[in-house]
């Protein structure tokens, strides 16, 4: 399988680091629309989003005369990439999630990518297995929202989520099939 360009290979940092996930209160609701003035158009010289009427669109094809007098920046979400800043945070454990990391990284791979077609603020920062646990990390509370809700779907086992009511943030925990096999429970206690 290959890694998709916006997770990582699960390293050994371990999942105590210090993250920069505490934006000001501003950032509360809305973390992206926040962001400088911003030429338009102007296109993203990391992931080719374009920015156009107020808002940031997965890359598509744009007009020649646009295309050249459009500025080249970092798009917001590519900057919360870089700065490991995130609002979601997706935490995976279970006998199951040990055995298909693989299935489980391509799931994710997929939703991520999904998402980011359509609104590319939404991506995952980071994807980390620590041994026992895998560990992901996205710009948006809806993206982690739905990596755990679409696992759980196609996988059973049971996710949780609760929000910081400090900051927004949102802590999603998918618990896999365990033991692996177990039919996926049809009641859920969200
Ligand atoms: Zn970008």
């Amino acid at each position: 399988m290959k890694p998709t360009p916006s997770t990582t290979r699960g390293g050994h940092r371990g999942l105590i680091r210090s993250l920069n996930r505490r934006g000001s209160a501003a950032k509360k609701t809305a973390p992206i629309t926040k962001a400088r003035k911003i030429k338009d158009p102007s296109i993203c010289d990391r992931c080719g989003a374009i920015y156009t009427a107020k808002s940031w669109r997965a890359a598509r094809r744009l007009a020649p005369e646009l295309l050249a007098k459009a500025a080249y920046i970092r798009c917001p979400a590519c900057e919360q990439v870089d700065k490991k800043e995130y609002f979601g945070r997706v935490l995976i454990s279970g006998a199951f999630a040990a055995n298909n990391l693989e299935k489980i990284r391509t799931r994710i791979g997929n939703v991520a990518r999904r998402a980011q077609s359509n609104q590319p603020e939404r991506r995952v920062v980071s994807v980390d297995w620590d041994g026992s646990m895998l560990e992901v990390l996205t710009t948006s509370q809806k993206l982690a929202h739905r990596i755990a809700h679409e696992l759980e779907k196609e996988f059973g086992g049971h996710a949780t989520y609760q929000w910081s009511p400090d900051d927004g943030m949102l802590l999603t925990i998918w618990k896999s099939p365990n033991p692996p096999g177990v039919p996926r429970r049809t009641l859920r206690s969200w």
